[in-house]
């Protein structure tokens, strides 16, 4: 059977040049980082390069780059670190309404702990408002997490907008840059950001590995605590393998930046413009402000879910917009955010592609889908009406 994989947004393939990049230091190289014999100094070279490489391609200095275990412990550090550190000044943390759970669920739990949070509304798109960005600013105000681009439809922020802001009001700005490098432009000061997350696996990288930029004299509470690595941000014998799997990823990512975003965006036009012909169907987030690889459609009548399972059967794998709580069936929170009503966020799909699909497997998506949609609307009571 054909297997079309788009859920590039969960997760991406590792690609060869990663993986081959890293298997060294399994077998090999595998000293301790804080070793002082041979071993541990190899390890550490191979930590030092892969920080100064990826300094290089967000425009960062190595100083400011700390390793941690992904994209959900870089945004937990730089919001709790952040809001911690400047507790004294404030207790007020300004984000979106439409960020990643490793956003919004760690902003939740500082509100437990005392914090106040707003959560800025979005226009129908997913554009953040900035002008309720800016009403929402106390004098309380120490930190802004606002995503650059969004991972269930897409959207790209008004990032470098928000940073003039941010440092307007002197007030710190993190972004959850994990669903923005290698489809757009991630530089640490165009963008004007202090604090800003990265993912490996998320880019054709390893799982498990992440980065969080911090911008030289940004005040942050270790959350983690142990032999002080990664300046004392995150304890933790580094991931050495992951490390150089993740700055191999980032460097593939950021050469092939223009071709790879041109292909991606070349297969999403080709996949919209199949599939928003379909009767009762409409776009998720903006058309042309959106990331190259991701396209979020909903389907009035029918189950995110049936259509995921429907579509698995013949081979393709997507996501529903609806990504649901691990208990109970929610809708999408982005998609609620944007103005659909629950029924019609339950109807969504994410197709989101890579560098890897290819103009025959998003064929093979636009003539399967609309039987499946019409199967399943044939079967559901509310279209007959
Ligand atoms: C995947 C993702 C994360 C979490 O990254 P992990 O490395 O899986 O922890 C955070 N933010 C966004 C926008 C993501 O897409």
């Amino acid at each position: 059977m054909k297997k079309v994989y788009l859920d590039n947004s969960a997760t991406t393939k590792v690609s060869d040049e990663v993986i081959s990049a890293m298997l060294p230091y399994f077998t090999e190289k595998y000293g301790n980082p804080s070793s002082l014999h041979t071993a541990g100094r190899e390890a550490r070279e191979a930590i030092e390069a892969a920080r100064l490489k990826i300094a290089g391609i967000i425009g960062a200095a190595p100083a400011e780059i700390i390793f941690t275990s992904g994209g959900t412990e870089s945004d937990n550090i730089a919001i709790i670190g952040s809001a911690l550190a400047n507790r004294k000044k404030g207790n007020h943390i300004i984000t979106s309404a439409i960020e990643h759970p490793a956003v919004i669920e760690t902003c939740r739990h500082l509100e437990k702990d005392g914090f106040k949070v707003t959560y800025v509304p979005v226009d129908p798109d997913g554009v953040l408002k900035l002008d309720e960005l800016e009403k929402a600013i106390t004098k309380e105000t120490t930190l802004i997490t606002v995503m650059q681009v969004n991972n269930e439809i897409g959207t790209i922020q008004p990032i470098k907008e928000i940073g003039e802001i941010a440092r307007e009001k002197d007030i710190y700005f993190h972004t959850d840059a994990v669903q923005a490098i290698g489809k757009v432009p991630v530089n640490v000061d165009d963008l004007g950001v202090d604090m800003l997350a990265l993912s490996g696996h998320k880019i054709h990288g390893p799982k498990g590995v992440g980065v969080l930029y911090l911008r030289k004299g940004t005040p942050v509470r270790s959350l983690t605590f142990g032999g002080g690595h990664e300046r004392g941000v995150r304890s933790g014998t580094e991931n050495v393998s992951g490390i150089v799997g993740m700055a191999r990823a980032c460097e593939l990512a950021a050469r092939d930046l223009d071709r790879n975003a041109e292909h991606m965006a070349r297969l999403s036009n080709r996949l919209m413009d199949g599939l928003l012909g379909i009767e009762h169907c409409r776009l998720n987030g903006s058309r042309k402000n959106r990331s190259p690889n991701n396209v979020n459609i909903s389907f009035s009548f029918v189950e995110g879910e049936s259509m995921v399972l429907l579509l698995d059967m013949k081979g393709i794998e997507v996501s529903t917009g609806s990504a649901c709580s691990s208990k109970k069936l929610e809708a999408s929170h982005v998609l609620l955010s944007c103005g659909l009503d629950p029924e019609t966020a339950h109807g969504s799909l994410r197709m989101t592609n890579s560098k890897y699909n290819t103009e025959e497997e998003i064929d093979y998506v636009i003539e399967t889908l609309p039987g499946i949609v019409s199967r399943l609307r044939e079967m559901s009571p509310l279209y007959k009406k």
